[in-house]
């Protein structure tokens, strides 16, 4: 058992030797295996929406990983990878698929279009009511009303979904305030779509936010431009109501497979054959459902495994790509499996 004060120095060395090796070319001499990486993107911002969103990849970020992919990994589509998967073929080793949640108005105006510059293909999983509104996400509204709020009394969430707010909470004390987002977060996360809108008013009410987010969301319309314009673009489903599958009764789990892929080919006439977990949560109950929707693939939690034919194609792990370029090269790297176990983690 290394000591207290032996701990970080540790850290402090791993850290130092991951990165040298992501940026050395020690990777290249060890053996290549197979297998796909899937990558998790989201918003791909230009720098005058960044505060409105709570999580982003800069453009100039994004541009890296893009020119580093076409030239250096094998990058396919979901329908690809899923072919491989169901002929019980291994993906050839450096093989990524490029993915992209939430349905967010930037992949149109500023990912595809990169993207289509080096020719590479991507899937977009929309949370369909989300689209019917153009309705920004309830975790970009929340954080745009906390960093803008003009008062900083914050009510806690009801104890049932739809009791009384709880008492205030001053967000300008640092760990009270942390606590009552993190309550926040985990309460919109669970609650309905409605119960969500009137419950962000009610925030609104006592926050007073001096800034509201513009419109962040793609609407039908750009959903059709994006995948007329860019045919390299498939389309996926993440539920309807981005909702949180592994707290849902089966009632609304089918409800929300059934009104997000009905409402995907209404919009572009192609029925959607791909699905990711909202907030990576899946449950054995969820899982068992995608087949039945129609469903090829379900993407499911991050972690750094290796797809191969005895994954689990209804819980596909996927790599979370918000990290720098370096990091992601040693990640997708064909030979990222042939490292030292300890060498790997946190990479
Ligand atoms: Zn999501």
């Amino acid at each position: 058992m290394p000591t207290i004060a032996l701990v970080p120095l540790r850290r402090q060395v791993l850290r130092l030797a991951q990165g040298a090796l992501a940026r050395s070319h020690a990777l290249d001499r060890l053996p290549p295996r197979g297998g796909a990486t899937v990558l998790m993107y989201h918003s791909v911002a230009p720098p005058h929406l960044t505060r409105f969103l709570e999580g982003h990849l800069p453009v100039e970020e994004f541009e890296r990983h893009v020119a580093f992919l076409a030239a250096e990994r094998h990058v396919v589509g979901i329908s690809e990878l899923s072919a491989l998967l169901a002929a019980g073929e291994e993906p050839p080793p450096g093989t990524v698929v490029i993915t992209f949640d939430d349905g967010y108005r930037d992949n149109l105006e500023v990912a595809a279009p990169i993207l289509a510059r080096h020719g590479l293909p991507a899937v977009v999983y929309l949370a369909t009511t989300y689209v019917d509104g153009g309705e920004t996400q309830w975790a970009d509204r929340l954080h745009t009303m906390v960093t803008t709020r003009t008062h900083h009394r914050c009510p806690q969430p009801p104890a049932e979904p739809s009791g009384e707010l709880g008492a205030a909470v001053d967000l300008a004390d640092a760990v009270a305030g942390a606590e009552v987002l993190g309550a926040w977060h985990r309460h919109l996360m669970a609650a309905s779509h409605p119960d969500r809108a009137r419950l962000l008013a009610q925030l609104a009410d006592a926050l007073e936010p001096a800034a509201e987010p513009p419109r962040l969301t793609l609407t039908w319309d750009e959903v059709r431009e994006l995948t007329t314009t860019y045919p390299k673009i498939e389309i996926g489903v993440h539920t309807a109501n981005h909702t949180d599958l592994a707290a849902a009764d089966g009632a609304t789990i089918w409800d929300e497979l059934v009104t997000s892929i009905n409402a995907v080919e209404k919009a572009i006439g192609v029925r959607p054959r791909h699905q990711s977990f909202p907030y990576g949560r899946v449950s054995a109950e969820a899982r068992r459902l995608m087949a039945d929707a129609g469903l090829d693939t379900a993407m499911g939690g991050t972690g750094h495994q290796r797809i191969g034919p005895a994954s689990d194609r209804f819980d596909l792990p996927r790599l979370d790509a918000g990290m720098p370029y370096g990091q992601l090269r040693a990640r997708t790297h064909p030979s990222f499996g042939s490292l030292p176990g300890p060498l790997t983690k946190g990479l």
